[in-house]
């Protein structure tokens, strides 16, 4: 929450002393902190595997130990973690709200929804567990640890599933609000709308080989219509590799479709550009 925020709600009467003033003040800053830490620990480990992937591909025959398994383990503790956190300040909110008879707590818990520190609500966690599930044999040892993420890719509505440890079931929709189907290339936007790339960029009036951050800075989520949210777009690889490997026949579907439009736009972006050759 930033301050104005916080002087709006003293203004109008909901915040009252000023220990409430300090606590919500420096919850935020608990809670955008750990957002802030969480997403750059996934991006490292994740830029890491790439890395381990690559290695493991050129240097498989002296390879003694599986490459995979150090990211695996640090793929779980940030599951943990963030779980963890998200717990803790989900806890103290409620807490908060009965000592003080006060509905602050709730309020702040979809401020924080609302500006994107709700670390329960970040692309990365879906990254993460997309790539903490994209290794799982099918079926599951018994003697690993459950994976408290799972998917649903078949149904019409496909979706990941995170099991908190008090059983409250997280879901992420994986469902392109455009197209009505799986999405594919996802992109998350600022806001955490899903899409695919090419949905996205024609949402946003660019080219598929553009990108969606070439969008407009003032370009608008077309579900919720929150500006400027292409710029810090997430491009979903590891969800993207997961839905790849289980379903196929989609993804080659798809392929060929975004193929096919991607050279109808080169061929539309290099007709106009002739043209204003020859006007020059
Ligand atoms: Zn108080
Ligand atoms: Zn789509
Ligand atoms: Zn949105």
């Amino acid at each position: 929450m930033d301050s104005s925020a916080l002087a709006d709600l003293a203004v109008s009467g909901q915040i009252n002393c000023l220990c409430d003033q300090k606590f919500f003040s420096e919850l935020a800053k608990e809670a955008s902190d750990i957002a802030g830490c969480f997403s750059s620990r996934v991006r490292h480990l994740l830029n890491l595997h790439e890395h381990k992937i690559k290695r493991f591909i050129t240097f498989v025959s002296q390879c003694f130990q599986n490459p995979q398994q150090a990211t695996e383990q640090e793929c779980r503790m940030l599951i943990e973690y963030v779980i963890m956190n998200a717990l803790a300040i989900r806890k103290i909110l409620k807490k908060y709200d009965k000592v003080h008879r006060s509905a602050n707590g709730r309020k702040f818990k979809s401020k924080m929804l609302s500006e994107h520190i709700e670390v329960l609500q970040s692309p990365w966690l879906i990254e993460l567990g997309a790539f903490s599930m994209f290794s799982e044999p099918n079926g599951g040892r018994n003697d690993e640890p459950l994976n408290p993420f799972s998917c649903d890719l078949s149904s019409t509505e496909p979706k990941m599933t995170l099991m908190l440890p008090d059983r409250v079931k997280l879901e992420y929709n994986l469902l392109c609000p455009i197209c009505l189907e799986l999405v594919f290339k996802p992109y998350a936007l600022g806001c955490g709308h899903l899409f695919c790339k090419s949905c996205a960029c024609s949402a946003a009036s660019v080219l598929i080989f553009e990108g969606p951050k070439a969008a407009r800075a003032g370009s608008k989520c077309p579900v919720c219509r929150e500006a400027g949210v292409y710029g810090n777009a997430v491009h979903m690889i590891e969800l993207s590799l997961l839905l790849k490997k289980h379903c196929k026949e989609y993804w080659k579907e798809r392929a060929a479709e975004e193929g096919a439009e991607i050279s109808r736009q080169t061929k539309m972006y290099w007709d106009m550009q002739s043209k204003y050759m020859i006007g020059y």
